[in-house]
């Protein structure tokens, strides 16, 4: 199924993980695949890294995920390290695996930007009009409501987001803890005339200094109220208890201001993102 299609249907929930780089995780993604299933989401993403060995690490969970067909996968796709050529083989391979969906992203520097190749693209957008042109997939691109860290301006990172989600048919966004992040990017982007479904993406906190790192990167804010509720806990179940309880908040927040749908951030692990579907009474839980 395409991503566009699902939206069109009426709200959508789906589950990020990233591809594992041991047996042990290998195993742990699995289990997390088993546990989430059954609820059956509407899709399931697998993020990418530009350098050689995480590229075929997503591929293979990707095409394992469109061959079982169970859940349909969206599989992301960065600018950073690819040329044409590499971008039109792997969506190749995607195509004869009945993959439909893909996130078309600028990417992330590798640590080491010398384990990567020259890049043909440079922004998102010149890679989704690359393969708008070339491919009959779903795209669907990134968008940060709190502003990505590298903008220049609010004006032109808003401008930026609405040029490229005129050509893609759906975006999904940062983390972030306040539904009025999400609130005042559709209505900035509403104003710039783009009105396709962009999906909140929802992280639930499970370790407080898994986050800390984690926003710091990414550029979301960690509000105050937010700080002072973890800082009293220190045992991993009340941490998880909390940051369960704050993301349903905002799920709920985020149904109510009209989101097209949720997607939570799993790390790979099953029991969060499934309370959080439990309690808002998706799925078949
Ligand atoms: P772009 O849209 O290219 O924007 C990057 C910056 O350039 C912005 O500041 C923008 O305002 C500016 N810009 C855009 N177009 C132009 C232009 N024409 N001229 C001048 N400036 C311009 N990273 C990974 O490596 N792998 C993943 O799997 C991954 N998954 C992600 C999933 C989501 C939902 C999100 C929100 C991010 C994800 N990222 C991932 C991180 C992302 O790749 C980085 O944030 C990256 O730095 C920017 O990606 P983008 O697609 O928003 O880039």
């Amino acid at each position: 199924m395409r991503v566009d299609d699902l939206l069109a249907r009426g709200q959508t929930f789906s589950f990020e993980f990233f591809p594992p780089k041991t047996d042990e995780a290998r195993a742990q993604l699995n289990d997390t695949i088993n546990e989430l299933t059954p609820l059956q989401p509407n899709f399931f993403s697998v993020t990418y890294g530009a350098q050689g060995g995480e590229r075929t690490r997503t591929r293979d969970v990707v095409v394992a995920l469109a061959r079982n067909g169970s859940v349909p996968p969206v599989a992301h796709l960065t600018c950073v390290g690819h040329t044409r050529e590499e971008i039109s083989a792997l969506l190749g391979e995607y195509k004869a695996a009945g993959v439909k969906n893909i996130l078309a992203l600028g990417g992330d520097i590798p640590a080491d930007p010398t384990q990567i190749g020259p890049s043909d693209f440079r922004y998102a957008q010149d890679l989704v009009e690359y393969v708008r042109a070339n491919f009959d997939v779903c795209i669907g691109v990134a968008a940060h409501p709190e502003l990505h860290p590298r903008s220049v301006s609010r004006e032109s990172d808003r401008q930026r987001l609405a040029d490229k989600l005129r050509l893609a048919d759906f975006a999904m966004t940062q983390f972030f803890f306040d539904v009025d992040h999400y609130r005042r990017m559709i209505d900035e982007l509403s104003a710039l005339g783009v009105h396709k479904p962009v999906l909140p993406g929802v992280m639930p906190v499970t370790n407080k200094a898994q986050i800390a790192r984690m926003a710091q990167m990414s550029g979301s804010e960690l509000p105050q109220w937010l700080t002072d509720r973890l800082a009293p806990l220190e045992n991993p179940v009340d941490i998880r208890k909390a940051g369960v309880e704050i993301a349903t908040q905002l799920c709920t927040e985020l149904m109510a201001a009209g989101a097209p749908g949720l997607h939570i951030y799993t790390l790979n692990r099953s029991v969060a993102a499934r309370e959080i579907a439990v309690n808002l009474g998706l799925g078949q839980a």
